[in-house]
């Protein structure tokens, strides 16, 4: 008879490679995923010096991959670098993501392309490239996207992102559709507005972060850690029969 414990929770002996670890979300989950046990690959385009330090400072267990997401081909970087580091994957978190926001009529193709690269065409590729080892391997695999309330929503002056963030919802539902039956549960998170570098210019702007404020039934911008705890389920073996689920946290947003 199944008995359900704490255990399985739990990420020890589990490989996760997190993108956009130097700050943020990313970082949040980072140290989520490393005090549930994991050994932590982080990928950013800087130094994740911060993630590190307080990753060491209960002795867990994290290695920084230096790669710059706009360019598709720093994938096998990636994953070469994750595999010297800890061996096999088990959990690929597609968090690195950027915003740009203009009015719609006069958002230039560059910028355009810039966010739909990294928050949607890497985001893909990435999980082709893991999920093509965990079927030839038959382990099954965790992969967890970061959506966004964008992904239910138009928003407003962001219509890159916003198509974006739309796509990796419906993405995440096609690859489920794919690869649940090789035992990859394919989920995503959608944050609600949280207090990082993504909201610094909403959260200066008086007006629209007042919006945005009386509009959230919590009252407060989310954090890092209010997305410690969906990351670790959909990455732990109590997630097993989740598939192509988007999770919102969000402090009520999509309930209003
Ligand atoms: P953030 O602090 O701006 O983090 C974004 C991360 O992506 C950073 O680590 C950033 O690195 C990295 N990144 C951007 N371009 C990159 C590139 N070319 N190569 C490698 N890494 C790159 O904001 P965040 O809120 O934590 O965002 C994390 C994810 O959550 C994003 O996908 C975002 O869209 C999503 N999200 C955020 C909110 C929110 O309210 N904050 C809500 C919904 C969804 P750098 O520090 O070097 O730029």
């Amino acid at each position: 008879m199944f008995e359900p414990n704490l255990s399985m929770f739990s990420l020890s002996g589990k490989t996760a490679v997190v993108t956009g670890a130097n700050t943020g979300l990313g970082q949040g989950i980072c140290v989520a995923f490393a005090k549930a046990g994991a050994n932590v690959v982080g990928v950013a385009r800087r130094s994740c010096e911060e993630t590190a330090d307080k990753i060491a400072a209960f002795e867990g267990s994290f290695k920084e991959v230096i790669a710059d997401m706009s360019d598709i081909n720093v994938i096998p970087h990636i994953a070469e670098e994750a595999k010297k580091a800890f061996g096999r994957v088990d959990i690929l978190v597609n968090n690195a993501g950027i915003i740009k926001r203009c009015d719609a009529v006069d958002v230039t193709m560059e910028d355009w392309d810039s966010v739909i690269d990294l928050n949607e065409k890497m985001v893909f590729f990435l999980c082709q490239t893991f999920a093509k080892e965990w079927i030839a391997d038959g382990k099954g695999g965790k992969i967890i996207n970061i959506a966004s309330m964008l992904s239910y929503q138009g928003g407003i002056r962001v219509p890159a992102y916003t198509s974006s963030k739309s796509a990796v919802l419906g993405l995440t539902r096609a690859l489920a559709n794919e690869w649940a039956s090789h035992n990859i549960n394919v989920n995503a998170i959608a944050p609600g507005y949280m207090a990082t570098h993504n909201t610094d210019n909403l959260r200066s702007d008086e007006q629209r972060s007042e919006e945005i404020l009386g509009r959230i039934p919590a009252g407060r911008w989310g954090t890092p850690e209010d997305v410690a705890g969906a990351a670790i389920f959909l990455a732990s073996d109590a997630a097993a029969y989740v598939h192509g689920f988007t999770i919102a946290v969000d402090g009520g947003w999509l309930a209003r």
